[in-house]
């Protein structure tokens, strides 16, 4: 199995090997996500459905998918992020 370092939690993990269905962003999230960072981002109830409440985004339209990624880098850590990540949880 291959280990990665997760740029969220700075830890070392197993990458993920099932689908993500991220299209071009699949190789650069399981070479720099782990897990469990990805699941607090992308479970049901998760930090994404906040970011989709909070910015009231409607994802059938581009700019609300647009605005969905960039708080998904920023969330990761991923570089080039182009936006602030807010937890709105707190
Ligand atoms: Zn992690």
């Amino acid at each position: 199995m291959a280990e990665i370092h997760c740029l969220k939690c700075e830890q070392t993990a197993e990458q993920m090997t099932e689908p993500l269905f991220l299209g071009k962003m699949e190789e650069e999230i399981k070479s720099h996500t782990c897990q469990n960072c990805w699941t607090e981002w992308n479970k049901p109830g998760g930090v994404k459905t906040m970011v989709i409440n909070e910015y009231h985004l409607n994802l059938g339209d581009e700019t609300g998918r647009a605005t969905l990624k960039k708080q998904m880098r920023a969330f990761l850590k991923l570089p080039d992020a182009g936006a602030e990540f807010k937890d709105y949880r707190t």
